[in-house]
């Protein structure tokens, strides 16, 4: 059945452009569902663009932080009121549950509302006087941000970079992906609507508009949000021009179990960090470490649970988690679950359809729990990106340590103990961003706390105030001696 609902086009200058091709977005949970179509966009767009953006850019840096403020608040308004359209829409082209996309819309207002409240205070100039000199340190926007971003989160992760380069005076291009651009297009344009023309502009396409985009020389910053492969690609095209960059990348995160919990009690927190989103969030935990001794117990109980969801569409009620987004991703998992079976680990298939009709029209897993004697095994290893976990065992806190850390990845990990200082301890020898004690799923998130990862899981912060801000400014300094 094809039911078209919208078009999304280039925005340059608060203008709709036609392209010259669109692309159809299915459905991922009724893929012969037409939910909208969305513009390809081409490098000559992205000059367009750009040079829009570094127009609007030469007034907008002059406009007192006090303004723009108040643009940005008035933009939380603009997500607030588009909730009430662009949440199912969001579900119908991503595949994710309904409270999922309000949760997406939730953190993007949240984040323009926090750096609407610390923008001001970051941007004034600093000014240091003693008796011999006189010294001003000026926070000065750097120009067009290029604001490349993924389909899972559309909205929060457009926003992390929206509050952060508005409020410091930069104007922008913006990028979302082909497989999830219809909901966060729409919202832009209206945030657009109440900027002055060029401050936001959006370029749609894949990998070629990416790289016009990285690689245009007016762009002073790339902002990507995306896979390790692609950040590295991105890492490389910005280098050639000296651009600045901040990369959330991929992740592996491992959760340790330490031995002194109960599994009951913990598991159904747990779980809130590894089905979510079908397991396509880039901190859901993605491994999970158990004390050997305590291995079948944990298994068997998250079996039981886990056997209790029910998988279907994000729009239908009781659906514990919805398909996945795309058929490459599709692909991949369905693979990787095979290689898992065929590798001697123990792969219990779980929970329920929902639709079982309709199971076949989208790209739906059931969930899986794997346990996996082989610490290095592909499902351990690999970023899955699915709604399969493996679960390991270990002999010693330290092997667990170990463990956890024999990986490229470095974004979020967590551990869970009756004792939070000795989690506290352990959380301290794990290399990544970030280690929550006893949580690890959107609620570990809080404003003003850095996220982001080391090693291949990116370079720079987001969420936070000074570390994210001064990424999107360059300092200019004035000293006179007396
Ligand atoms: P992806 O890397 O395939 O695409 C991300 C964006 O980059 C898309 O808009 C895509 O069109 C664009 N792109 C593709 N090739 C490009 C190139 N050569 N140059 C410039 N841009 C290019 O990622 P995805 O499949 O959309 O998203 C899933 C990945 O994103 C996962 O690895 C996930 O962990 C990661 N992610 C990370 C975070 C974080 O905060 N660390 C958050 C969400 C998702």
């Amino acid at each position: 059945m094809l039911n078209l609902e919208c078009q999304v086009d280039i925005l340059i200058n608060n203008q709709e452009v036609l392209a010259q091709n669109y692309a159809e977005i299915h459905d991922p949970g009724k893929l012969t569902d037409v939910v909208g179509r969305v513009a390809v966009g081409t490098a000559e767009d992205v000059d367009k663009a750009v040079q829009a953006a570094h127009n609007a850019f030469l007034d907008w840096r002059k406009t007192n932080s006090k303004e723009r403020i108040e643009k940005i608040t008035a933009a939380v308004k603009v997500v607030q009121d588009s909730m009430g359209d662009l949440v199912p829409l969001l579900v119908r082209e991503h595949g994710g549950m309904l409270w999922e996309a309000q949760t997406d819309f939730g953190i993007g207002m949240a984040t323009l509302e926090y750096y609407a409240g610390i923008g001001e205070n970051f941007v004034k100039t600093e000014f240091i006087e003693d008796d011999s000199s006189w010294v001003s340190i000026e926070k000065k926007a750097k120009g067009v941000i290029g604001a490349i971003v993924p389909w899972n989160m559309p909205v929060c992760l457009t926003m992390m970079k929206v509050g952060p380069a508005l409020v410091t005076g930069n104007t922008m291009v913006i990028k979302p992906s082909p497989t999830a651009p219809l909901a966060i297009s729409i919202l832009l344009k209206r945030i657009a609507a109440i900027l002055p023309d060029g401050v936001i502009n959006v370029v749609h396409g894949d990998a070629g508009v990416g790289v016009a985009l990285t690689r245009h020389p007016l762009v002073k910053k790339i902002a990507f949000t995306g896979g390790t492969e692609t950040g590295a690609q991105v890492n490389s095209n910005a280098a050639s021009f000296f651009k600045a960059v901040t990369l959330e990348l991929g992740g592996n995160d491992p959760a340790i179990i330490l031995d002194d919990v109960n599994p009951a009690d913990i598991i159904p927190k747990l779980l809130k960090g590894v089905y979510t989103r079908s397991g396509q969030i880039c901190f859901a935990v993605k491994r999970i470490y158990v004390q050997e001794k305590m291995l079948d117990k944990f298994f068997n109980t998250m079996c039981d649970i886990v056997n209790e969801y029910k998988v279907g569409h994000g729009l239908a009620e009781g659906a514990s988690f919805g398909p996945l987004n795309n058929n490459k991703q599709y692909n991949l998992v369905k693979a990787m679950i095979e290689n898992t079976k065929n590798s001697g680990a123990v792969v219990r298939e779980l929970g329920s359809k929902l639709n079982p009709e309709g199971w076949d029209n989208g790209y739906f897993l059931l969930p899986h729990v794997v346990k996996d004697e082989d610490h290095l095994s592909q499902i351990v290893s690999c970023e899955q990106f699915g709604p399969i976990i493996p679960i390991i065992p270990y002999k010693t806190v330290e092997q667990a340590i170990e463990y956890a850390n024999e990986t490229e990845y470095g974004l979020c990990s967590s551990v869970w103990s009756s004792d939070i200082q000795r989690a506290l301890a352990i959380g301290q020898q794990i290399e990544a961003g970030s280690t929550f004690i006893n949580n690890h799923s959107f609620e570990s998130l809080s404003l003003g706390m850095p996220f982001g990862g080391v090693k291949n899981s990116g370079m720079g912060r987001e969420l936070a105030g000074e570390p994210t801000l001064s990424a999107y400014i360059d300092y200019h300094t004035m000293r006179y001696l007396k």
